[in-house]
């Protein structure tokens, strides 16, 4: 029986993995200053997989890329670093592959000993990784006999290491990206209305998608942010200097003419936080949505509306959020972000609210509020996040599900 989760992407944990050499792509693009890792977090979180993969007797050859080098090798974006730190999260040696593919680097890995583990060179060094090139996605594919995609983070991009690879050989999905993949799902089911989608940021122009997605899914929408002063403004209000897209008016309109269709409210704020200057620490008052001055910029949503969408939260079973409610990063004007961050997180702690946030500002702004750790789920896998906001299909994922059925019967599937 090939054993399957989460809509018939193939499980690794189902695979035979004894004996084979499994080729994993990971997302370990971790932050580098100077030639220097300056944060572990995605090598420490990659490691366990490494390690379960080990104790079921597979060697193990990981992939990833590193920065955005240009197709060609550079020692600044090697991936030699990574490599030591691997080592020292699992506590054994991790042989580091000076080429991602090639002669020496077939060698090299068809030396690994039962239970070994490699790290090959950035797969950006060449041009065939972006491209999705297939020859170079072959000549990866020769180094291992099954692939795992475990880099939720990189499968909205149609890679060769993310997309063409699961096409040549046995593939699946790993733990953390099945993990990621569970907790989407399960965000926007049917089983846990109803769900809040809270949408903040800057601009509408870069969330339209997101927007239409959602307003066929959720039950009320919250927009927050500067994207709030171009609804209103579209609803026939004057917001002064703040950031707003005058001419999206005809976006906003067919936004809310899908929303009323769907049966979805949109909650907009009711009064926001205003200023002259946008500088830290500046005298600012909060005034009512149809109270602002020309000469004063809306920066953050008002007590009236937090107090307005804590209540919409009590009455859901699910949030879904991406983007600040305001300019988060200038004091005060993240205080109604945290509150909103705070509300969410006490209900989660309490079990009446599921709730899942995503993005870089987002993540930011939980972390700045001191709840990250509070909500059911947190992505950090950005554009991918963002795609699947959009209801966007993603490559490495797509491209998973299709290879299980060409390739089922060259893997023993447990269970
Ligand atoms: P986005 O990348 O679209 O999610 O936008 C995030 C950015 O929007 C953050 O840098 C916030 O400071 C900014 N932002 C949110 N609300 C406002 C606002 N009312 N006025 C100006 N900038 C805002």
């Amino acid at each position: 029986m090939l054993a399957t989760r989460e809509n018939l992407v193939p499980d690794v944990a189902f695979a035979d993995v004894a004996g084979r050499t499994i080729l994993v792509r990971a997302d370990l693009n971790v932050p580098m200053l100077g030639g220097r890792i300056i944060d572990n977090t995605r090598i420490s979180r990659f490691a366990p997989a490494v390690a379960t993969l080990v104790s079921r007797g597979a060697r193990v050859v990981v992939m990833t890329h590193l920065g955005r080098p240009a197709a060609e090798y550079n020692p600044i974006f090697s991936t030699r670093p990574v490599a030591e730190v691997l080592s020292a999260a699992l506590q054994c040696d991790v042989r580091f592959v000076p080429d991602c593919v090639g002669n020496a680097a077939e060698r090299s890995v068809g030396a690994l000993p039962p239970g070994g583990v490699a790290l090959l060179e950035n797969l950006r060094f060449h041009k065939g990784e972006i491209d999705n090139n297939l020859a170079f996605a072959r000549r990866l594919s020769i180094l291992g006999d099954i692939y795992v995609n475990d880099a939720f983070s990189c499968s909205h991009r149609a890679h060769a290491s993310t997309h063409a690879i699961a096409g040549l050989m046995p593939a699946c999905a790993g733990p953390s990206l099945l993990a990621e993949i569970a907790a989407l799902q399960k965000a926007l089911d049917a089983a846990h209305r109803p769900v809040t989608a809270i949408v903040g940021g800057a601009k509408v122009s870069t969330k339209i998608e997101i927007l239409k997605n959602l307003v066929g899914k959720v039950d009320t929408l919250v927009i927050g942010g500067g994207m709030a002063n171009t609804f209103l403004f579209a609803r026939g209000l004057s917001v002064g200097a703040s950031l707003c897209e005058k001419n999206a008016a005809a976006t906003v309109r067919e936004i809310e003419a899908a929303a009323q269709k769907s049966g979805c409210r949109i909650l907009l704020p009711r009064d926001v936080v205003v200023s002259r200057r946008f500088v830290a620490n500046e005298a600012c008052e909060t005034v009512l949505v149809d109270a602002i001055g020309d000469d004063v910029m809306a920066l953050d949503i008002g007590d009236a509306s937090r107090r307005e969408i804590g209540d919409a939260l009590r009455q859901s079973r699910t949030v879904v959020w991406n983007g600040p409610l305001g300019a988060f990063e200038i004091p005060p004007y993240g205080d109604g972000t945290f509150s909103v961050a705070r509300i969410t997180a006490g209900l989660t702690r309490r079990g009446a609210l599921r709730s899942v946030a995503g993005g870089g500002d987002t993540v930011a702004a939980l972390i700045a509020a001191g709840v990250d750790q509070d909500l059911t789920y947190v992505s950090t896998a950005g554009g991918a996040f963002l795609d699947w906001l959009e209801g966007r299909p993603l490559p490495g994922i797509e491209a998973l599900k299709s290879s299980q059925h060409q390739l089922k019967g060259d893997v023993t599937w447990l269970g």
